[in-house]
């Protein structure tokens, strides 16, 4: 998919507004549209990458710094709990692909999920 038609690349590059909670020059988190948590914070690559496993094919060692940049996000928005979800592929309930990693916390949570 062209960037330009990709909803977060859209959101990395400023086009679209969203609630930003952190950026850096690799990643951008941003405050979920339609919170399923006090806090849920959606964390995505600058880069177009589909889903997880297309990121990990493309930039193994990037897909690690993701995952430190969810738990540098929850840290800043005081979770010591948290729930980390990355959905990949529509029967997992991916509905956005451009890979994201959603950070859900400020509730109880039950396991598994539906
Ligand atoms: P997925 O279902 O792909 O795992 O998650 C996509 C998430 O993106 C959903 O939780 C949805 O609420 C969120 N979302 C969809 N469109 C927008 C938007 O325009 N802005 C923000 N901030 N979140 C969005
Ligand atoms: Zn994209």
């Amino acid at each position: 998919m062209a960037s330009d038609d990709c909803l977060f690349c859209r959101i990395a590059r400023g086009q679209i507004p969203a609630d930003v909670v952190r950026e850096t020059d690799q990643t951008v988190a941003f405050r979920d549209i339609e919170p399923q948590a006090p806090v849920h914070v959606l964390v995505i690559p600058r880069t177009h990458h589909e889903d997880l496993t297309q990121l990990v094919d493309a930039d193994p060692t990037f897909a690690g710094s993701l995952m430190r940049d969810v738990a540098v996000v929850a840290k800043k928005l005081g979770l010591q709990q948290y729930r980390t979800v990355l959905n990949t592929g529509a029967e997992a309930g991916q509905s956005v692909f451009h890979v994201h990693a959603h950070v859900l916390g400020g509730r109880a949570m039950t396991w598994p999920p539906g």
